[in-house]
């Protein structure tokens, strides 16, 4: 360690954070040329639509800074989006506001909201950015555990966290990486339990087009009563196939999406402008959105035929690009150490799902991204079957 860290004797903010696992687990991949069904992005192409359309803004000129907000006709695409899907109105000027992707819309959120001592509650296994970002302005994580196999939310248990430090409940559907949605007795319940409170919702909806024989998504824009105090954040990376290109977004009410963009521009200031009016073009044919959810109907379907040939015993998966497995056929080790295993001497990479526990809780699950080319998968499965 060099003078000046140890003169410093710098206090982490994060202490108890370390890289996330989807960067050790794509390295592991990487050192040891495993297919990487690890971290959820895919490994296929975009549609060359969407590219063109890239292209084409960046040769007419279109790169410099978009507005602060994002595009206004970009915002007019999602604010029909959210009305004809969910019935849910945001005004593009003042309640939308485009992001650098899913992440940067929950730490915002977060940031724009969580003071020292406020409590979060956190479903968990949670996706791994939502815990250090509410620590880091203070905030106090009050995670809820919930069970392998059906990761069913116990809502009295939640009711018994929520007192009068209770800023915000975090909530993910489809469920990264559960693969589990939220049911409309949840929303109920939901709704019964914050009403007359201050508490507000983060509602991380970045699988909402990715939803399985015939459920359908329930965003909590629908339920007025939990609109009025919801930001939803969500990302074109996992819609368009698209997650290099870092670009999301976040709709809430007027009062709420002002504090957020307070945040947001100095976080970032604005986002690729290019990308920002290529995707409003793309968006205008809704077939471009709709049909997501069969094209990954057809993967899930695919890589759950194959998986039976192996001694992975499948999770149920409504939502989401991930299928949860247990192991007890094969192994009773923890869920790292089977990871571990399998990168280095079977080649393929996934994610220990106890990695999404606050306190480690291993349920023996491991997590696969099926976004990928039929081929990877097939591959990918014939390794799975010699453990
Ligand atoms: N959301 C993706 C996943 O869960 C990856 C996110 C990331 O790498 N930060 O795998």
């Amino acid at each position: 360690m060099s003078n000046l860290a140890l003169n410093m004797q710098l206090k982490s903010k994060l202490p108890g954070v370390s890289t996330t696992i989807f960067t050790v687990m794509s390295q592991l991949a990487a050192q040891y040329k495993a297919i990487n069904l690890s971290q959820g992005f895919p490994d296929y192409e975009c549609s060359p639509q969407l590219v063109e359309l890239v292209s084409k803004y960046m040769r007419s000129g279109y790169n410099q800074y978009a507005p602060m907000a994002g595009i206004l006709s970009l915002r007019e695409r999602l604010s029909e989006k959210q009305e004809k899907l969910h019935q849910a109105k945001y005004a593009p000027d003042t309640e939308i506001t485009i992001t650098a992707g899913g992440t940067q819309a929950i730490f915002t959120s977060i940031a724009c909201l969580i003071r020292p001592d406020d409590e979060v509650i956190i479903f968990e296994p949670a996706y791994d950015s939502y815990s250090p970002a509410v620590t880091l302005f203070g905030g106090l994580v009050k995670p809820v555990e919930l069970s392998a196999p059906d990761y069913k939310i116990d809502w009295l248990q939640v009711a018994k966290l929520i007192n009068d430090k209770t800023r915000m409940i975090i909530l993910n559907s489809p469920n990264n990486p559960t693969g589990r949605t939220l049911a409309e007795e949840d929303m109920l319940e939901l709704i019964r339990l914050t009403r007359d409170t201050s508490i507000l919702i983060l509602s991380d909806e970045v699988y909402e087009h990715l939803v399985y024989d015939g459920i359908k998504h329930l965003s909590v824009s629908h339920y007025p009563e939990l609109w009025e105090r919801s930001f939803i954040t969500a990302s074109f990376g996992k819609l368009l196939h698209t997650t290099g290109w870092k670009v999301g977004y976040c709709l809430a009410p007027e009062w709420l999406m002002k504090e957020f963009r307070k945040v947001h521009q100095f976080e970032v200031f604005s986002v690729n402008s290019a990308v920002q009016y290529a995707i409003s073009d793309f968006l205008q044919d809704e077939r471009n959105y709709l049909e997501i959810s069969d094209f990954f109907q057809t993967k899930k379907d695919f890589f759950l035929n194959l998986m039976l040939e192996t001694r992975f015993d499948m999770l149920p998966c409504q939502g989401s690009y991930f299928q949860s497995v247990q192991y007890s056929r094969i192994s009773d080790e923890d869920d790292t150490a089977l990871a571990m295993r399998l990168v280095k001497e079977f080649g393929v990479a996934c994610i220990p799902v106890s990695a999404f526990y606050s306190k480690g809780t291993d349920h023996q699950v491991l997590r696969f991204c099926f976004a990928k080319k039929q081929e990877t998968l097939e591959k990918a499965v014939t390794y799975l079957a010699k453990v």
